[in-house]
């Protein structure tokens, strides 16, 4: 072994002390995937160098076969694996085998509940990479030496995964990463050829590059064991360019497992090949959960650039909508010239309609999740639901397509989950129904009982039931849906259009003509507080309700607004009484002025209660309401 030079110990970063930990205690039972880690790296490692020769073709020194080998020595309990990619330098080795370096990893390891059943599942969203060579060696040694820097540059680090690391500057000949696992005592079997072999081909077949092994030989008798050679073990073909047909699904997930280190199987799955004007493949991938960072808006986004074969880049942020980050994939193109970077694709034409193609292609797969197989499509929308919900704000051209893919809570629904479609809202609608009805407010408990699903609930009449953050904003960007529009029925003046007969209308319409003189009244009694007062039609049990006007924000919207310390615009509720209920009745008989100006008030305040909203003074109702309740005791 060659001198070692600045040796110094140093700490791991907490995160990867944690990481560590947790992993070694929680992958135990799946511990062949450190191999998958390691290769999965390596092979990045070698498209890094790849893409980076292009520009400088004198890192390819000494070697432009870009390989992966893996051999092992069953006295030693050793695993190698080496490769001639991009390597590291003694400060990349320190970054990158030190610390972790995605954003949010500090909140993600808060999230873990040391039930390692449930965390196993959330490393498996993380993705271990490197650290996965701990699940089976006790001791692990890197050599490594960035393309590009001489021999003596080379570095070695080595750590037993238990909080600090060393690192020394060394002599290395080749360029690339050489990684021998010391294998744990009882970790032996992975020192064997046939099982590495098989490793090999269930999780990196896919994996582009070569992956060699040693031959197996048995010298014949009284001969010396002849020269190491190698064979390749893999299919060392790119994935995406074999034709469909030729793919197993299992490859097809292994491949996605490398692309987007996640541990479990995606949901779904769309490859194609476009040829003509544009040549291109894309392969892109519905994940079955939602990486730990999905709300962050710097996350990576998912898909893989690739031109002719050769990776490009990593997060190629331009061939979908930010509301699809979610999708892993790859793209490669035949007409994008080498070279292109993130600024030349943020104006390329091809860019924009490759990217609505691939949209396209996303919403079709979602589309075909949805109806082949609701179950799984379920919990799809369940883990990007909220995401898919920023689609028609962002994707005007896709708009009703991405509405079809939206799910409520309805009160036709299922305890609160969002489990109803547009399609299937319309299906069931009642005769003559021109309108899609829905509510918004703060929470599911919250709004199932409003008073202002009366009326719909007498006629049967069903109301999407809309409480996530976001749906308010949503809704400002959906008109309508299959040419039926939305109508938010805790807005304006409430029209029930063919649902209400005439006779109905009619004795509404002469009821509130009788109650004139009452709106006179409740008007000058509640003053500022509204912004008109009049006879409600969409209640039957409850005495009153507020209505927002057409244009004013809603409840939500302002809830958000107030949050951010932005300055709301003022906007006073209507007013809206039933005439027909035993409080109004008596409210109408009030002599006393003084006690109908309270009733009033109390009516308002709790209109405001029952939508979900605060009372501006509550302490003014408080005295109010105890002024009845003497005076009723009395
Ligand atoms: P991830 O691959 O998710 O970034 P890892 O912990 O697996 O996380 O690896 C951390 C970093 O170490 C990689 O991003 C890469 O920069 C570097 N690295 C790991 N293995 C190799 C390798 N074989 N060659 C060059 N760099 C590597």
């Amino acid at each position: 072994m060659s001198v070692e030079t600045q040796k110094e110990t140093l700490g791991f970063q907490t995160e990867v002390k944690q990481l560590l930990h947790l992993m070694i205690h929680s992958l135990y039972s799946n511990k062949e995937i450190f191999l998958r880690e390691l290769i999965s790296n390596a092979s990045d490692a070698v498209d890094k160098l790849r893409f980076e020769a292009l520009s400088q073709p004198e890192l390819l020194e000494g070697g432009a076969e870009l390989k992966i080998r893996v051999s092992f020595d069953k006295d030693a309990k050793t695993v190698t694996l080496e490769d001639n990619g991009i390597g590291m330098s003694r400060d990349d080795v320190i970054t990158h085998l030190g610390t972790i370096a995605k954003s949010g990893t500090a909140d993600f390891m808060k999230n873990l509940s040391g039930d390692q059943k449930k965390d196993s599942h959330l490393i498996g969203q993380f993705g271990v990479g490197f650290y996965s060579a701990f699940i089976v060696a006790d001791q692990v040694e890197v050599f490594s030496r960035r393309a590009g820097l001489p021999a003596s540059e080379g570095v070695h680090w080595s750590s037993k995964g238990e909080g600090e690391f060393e690192v020394a500057t060394v002599e290395k000949a080749d360029r690339g990463t050489r990684i021998v696992l010391h294998l744990k005592s009882g970790e032996d079997e992975f020192a064997d050829g046939w099982r590495l072999r098989n490793i090999i081909k269930k999780y990196s077949d896919h994996i582009a590059l070569p992956i060699e092994l040693p031959k197996e030989a048995t010298p014949a008798e009284g001969e010396e064991a002849p020269a190491l050679e190698w064979e390749t073990v893999n299919r060392a073909s790119a994935l995406w360019t074999r034709p469909r047909t030729e793919v197993k699904d299992e490859e097809y997930q292994e491949f996605y497992k490398h692309i987007a280190h996640d541990f479990e199987n995606p949901l779904s799955w769309s490859h194609n090949k476009v040829e003509g004007k544009l040549e291109y493949s894309s392969l892109l991938y519905v994940p079955a959960r939602a990486p730990f960072d999905l709300y962050q808006r710097e996350a990576p986004k998912g898909l893989k650039l690739y031109v002719q074969r050769v990776f490009v880049m990593d997060q190629a942020e331009s061939f979908l909508p930010l509301y699809l980050r979610f999708i892993k994939g790859v793209v490669d193109s035949n007409d994008l010239s080498l070279n292109v970077s993130r600024e030349i694709l943020q104006k390329d034409p091809i860019i924009d309609s490759m990217k609505s193609a691939l949209t396209k292609r996303v919403l079709d797969m979602l589309e075909k999740l949805a109806k082949n197989e609701p179950e799984q499509y379920k919990g799809f929308w369940k883990n990007f639901g909220q995401v898919m919900k920023e689609g028609p704000a962002e994707d005007f051209a896709n708009k009703e397509k991405i509405a079809g893919l939206l799910r409520f809570a309805s009160t036709h629904g299922n305890d609160g989950e969002q489990v109803v479609s547009l399609g299937e809202y319309l299906a069931r609608a009642k005769e003559g129904q021109d309108k899609i009805y829905f509510l918004t407010g703060e929470k599911y408990e919250a709004v199932k009982d409003s008073p202002h699903l009366e009326v719909f609930r007498k006629k049967g009449i069903e109301v999407l039931l809309l409480t996530d953050r976001i749906d308010e904003w949503l809704m400002s960007y959906l008109n309508e849906f299959d040419g039926k529009s939305f109508v938010d029925v805790a807005r304006g003046d409430l029209d029930l259009g063919n649902l209400d007969s005439e006779e109905d209308k009619k004795a509404a319409e002469e009821v509130a003509k009788t109650k004139e003189g009452l709106v006179e009244r409740i008007k000058t009694a509640l003053g500022d507080a509204v912004s008109e007062v009049r006879v409600s039609h969409r209640l039957t049990d409850s005495p009153a309700i507020l209505a927002i006007g057409e244009q004013d924000l809603g409840l939500q919207m302002r809830q958000i607004l107030e949050a951010s310390g932005q300055k709301v615009p003022d906007s006073k509720p209507i007013f809206e009484f039933n005439p027909t209920h035993p409080l109004i009745e008596k409210l109408d008989s009030e002599q006393s002025e003084e006690r109908f100006g309270d009733l009033s008030h109390i009516l308002f305040d709790q209109a405001a209660l029952a939508a979900g909203d605060s009372l501006k003074d509550p302490a003014a109702y408080v005295r109010r309401l105890n002024k009845l309740l003497v005076e009723l005791s009395v």
